[in-house]
């Protein structure tokens, strides 16, 4: 399939970081909002996108910390939102839940009320003028203490009507493995919010398997589940939802090369896959290049994309109106 094929295709991408996704044109209107320098072109492109030679999750978390200081106002926040919506309306997709910590914004004194609704706003406007449905997800971030991360719980709840639909943990998962959350998880489950968390990106396999334990209906990476028969029999049982990040995983080295990409091995088995970007900035990529990456037929990425419909957090109604766009595309 050509990438003008596969650009045109109605897509869902449910695993979008939004600091990892702010393009370098937009990070320029950022500066200057903030009336603040920016190194030249190169210098900031270079530590924007992961260097080639990057060797691990910890060093390709590095690069967010060049825009972080640009996204310390409302302004900022709803552009950057917006932004995202414009780049996936670009290669029709045609719903995104995009993730982000509202604990990270927070430098300039941003409220964690006026984070999220920036957000949501930068959002509704790409929805308005670009059609793109979208909610979000607030990520609680590894090596934060337990009561920061209850509270990412508490605003998920208190910005529920507002388009908040679930709840991620993210940040360096070697150093912080799921069980050290188990009290996090509790106060999810007690609070009734979608649990989706990163596991299985750093070789662990015991990380998904306590991830789903603890309550997540969705694992972001899922890599290291490659080989792990009875943990891909767990997932088919209990519907886990794989939020698959190719490029991401080949970057992060949770593989050596795209012919251990565990794609084919989680398809043939049954589990319910979404293939996402998790960071077009950082990772210098777009959905279509992902598609294109797994070498599939137009029939496999439709049936994946209604897979990630349903996966998603997104109403039953919402979910309805989505798959008759889906379905009817020619
Ligand atoms: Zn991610």
């Amino acid at each position: 399939m050509t990438f003008q094929t596969i650009k045109r295709l109605p897509k869902i991408e449910l695993h979008s970081h939004l600091d990892g996704s702010i393009s370098l044109a937009t990070l320029k209107k950022l500066a200057k909002i903030a009336g603040k320098k920016l190194p030249p072109d190169e210098e900031v492109s270079r530590n924007l996108h992961v260097a080639a030679n990057c060797q691990s999750l910890a060093s390709y978390l590095k690069c967010f910390e060049t825009v972080m200081p640009f996204l310390q106002n409302e302004e900022a926040l709803k552009i950057a939102a917006y932004d995202l919506i414009a780049q996936a309306a670009d290669e029709n997709i045609i719903y995104i839940e995009v993730r982000f910590s509202p604990m990270l914004f927070k430098l300039e004194g941003l409220s964690e009320q006026e984070i999220i609704q920036s957000v949501a706003s930068g959002l509704k406007q790409g929805y308005l003028d670009y059609g793109v449905h979208s909610n979000m997800i607030l990520c609680a971030m590894r090596g934060h203490d337990l009561e920061t991360n209850k509270r990412v719980i508490d605003y998920a709840v208190s910005y529920r009507k507002i388009g908040v639909v679930g709840v991620d943990l993210a940040g360096d998962e070697a150093a912080y493995p799921p069980k050290m959350y188990l009290e996090w998880f509790d106060y999810a489950k007690e609070k009734a919010v979608n649990l989706t968390i990163h596991a299985g990106e750093c070789g662990s396999a015991a990380n998904i398997r306590d991830s789903i334990v603890f309550g997540a209906k969705r694992i972001g990476h899922g890599t290291s589940m490659r080989g792990h028969q009875d943990l891909m029999a767990t997932c088919i049982q209990h519907q886990i939802h794989i939020e698959m990040c190719p490029t991401s995983n080949l970057q992060t080295k949770a593989i050596s090369t795209m012919d251990e990409y565990p794609f084919q091995a989680f398809y043939n088995a049954g589990i319910s896959l979404s293939i996402n970007t998790d960071n077009r900035s950082v990772s210098r990529t777009t959905l279509t290049k992902e598609w294109q990456t797994l070498q599939v037929t137009t029939e496999v990425i439709q049936k994946i994309t209604l897979d990630a419909l349903e996966a998603s957090f997104a109403t039953d109604e919402e979910k309805q109106l989505l798959k008759e766009k889906i379905t009817s595309f020619d």
